[in-house]
């Protein structure tokens, strides 16, 4: 298996250097160093991440060809799209790349971004999936990220490819994304292997908020992880957060900006009811108690309903006892069956 992936990988480890070389020495370059320098991403960013430009234009099948490079070799990379002769095109064209790693930092796939909006192609254009790309299980600087978490113990989760380069340009080297899917039970895996401390820092949009709850959700699944949750401020992402507020302003969200997972739920939840509508205010008020029921210590679990009954201008001592309700539902749920036709245990409270 591995003698049949070399090729493939070596032949994604001349195109990113290809495109590189294009991107950084020479005229074809231009429009995207400008479009680079525009969003200040730096040179050292650049090499680090080895970011590239595809003219297009069948530039990068000229290029093997002159090297001679295997046509089913080629074919298998994904690299081109076939027309019905099974000639070769340039697949990216007119497109800042991203070389993706696999686990190990070997290139297996590209991505690429348009340098303008259009309206008839897509603003990132991935590779295909191939014997060595698989998508579910990229996370984008996983290697170096892994690294870095040795010392912090930590690692940050992105949504995109620019908000790992741009955390790093800003000093913050524990960063991965995954391809713009939601997170993966594979790429999961791969995140226990490095730690059990995951924050995750996505776009303040809504789209940005859904997915949030959605990867906190299949993150305490497992169990296995402490989660926090990096909030950011008027829909910006942290790309943008870093232009508007520098490292340093990058680096303080990072330190100080970290929320308990209850706290995003329970802000995300809010969001979902018209408040001013009296029936909808009760039924979140029941599902919030339903969300801080779950908590172990009972001193969070005050802390929280007080602050919601003065969201809600509601007495706590009702707000308590829903609680206490929910809490012994829970542990009713949570017997196992065998024991069923036990008398019930005391709550914890209560015990
Ligand atoms: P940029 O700052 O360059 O606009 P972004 O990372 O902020 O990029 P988002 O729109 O927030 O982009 O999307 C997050 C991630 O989702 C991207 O990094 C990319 O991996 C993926 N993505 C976005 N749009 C597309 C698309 N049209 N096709 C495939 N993947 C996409
Ligand atoms: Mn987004
Ligand atoms: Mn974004
Ligand atoms: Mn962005």
């Amino acid at each position: 298996k591995h003698q049949q992936q070399q090729p493939l990988i070596a032949a994604h480890q001349e195109a990113a250097q290809l495109y590189h070389h294009i991107l950084v020495n020479t005229k074809l370059g231009e429009s995207a160093r400008a479009y680079l320098k525009k969003r200040q991403i730096s040179p050292e960013m650049i090499d680090r991440f080895n970011l590239g430009y595809a003219p297009g234009n069948q530039v990068l099948q000229s290029f093997f060809a002159e090297r001679k490079t295997d046509y089913q070799t080629l074919r298998k990379t994904g690299m081109f799209v076939e027309d019905q002769q099974g000639n070769l095109k340039d697949r990216f064209s007119n497109r800042l790349m991203f070389p993706i790693a696999n686990l190990t930092g070997a290139i297996v796939g590209f991505s690429g971004r348009l340098l303008q909006p259009d309206d008839n192609a897509p603003k990132y254009l991935n590779s295909p999936e191939t014997a060595i790309f698989n998508k579910r299980r990229v996370l984008y600087n996983y290697a170096p990220a892994r690294q870095a978490a040795r010392q912090k113990h930590r690692l940050i989760l992105f949504e995109g490819f620019m908000d790992v380069i741009s955390a790093t340009q800003a000093g913050i080297e524990n960063g991965v994304a995954s391809m713009g899917t939601s997170l993966t039970e594979e790429q999961i895996y791969d995140l226990k292997r490095v730690t059990d401390h995951i924050d995750i820092f996505y776009d303040g949009d809504t789209p940005g908020q859904k997915a949030i709850a959605r990867a906190v959700t299949l993150l305490e699944q497992t169990k296995q992880f402490q989660i926090g949750v990096i909030q950011i401020p008027n829909g910006m992402d942290p790309d943008e957060y870093r232009r508007e507020f520098g490292a340093a302003g990058f680096q303080s969200i990072v330190k100080s900006g970290r929320e308990p997972v209850i706290k995003f739920r329970l802000r995300y939840l809010r969001t979902q009811f018209n408040l001013s509508n009296e029936a909808e205010r009760i039924d979140y008020a029941q599902q919030a108690t339903r969300l801080i029921a779950r908590l172990d210590s009972s001193v969070e679990r005050t802390v929280y309903l007080k602050d919601l009954a003065t969201d809600l201008d509601l007495g706590l001592a009702s707000l308590q006892e829903q609680c206490d309700q929910d809490r012994q539902r829970l542990e009713h749920e949570q017997r196992p069956a065998h024991a069923k036709d036990t008398p019930p245990r005391a709550t914890p409270q209560q015990r």
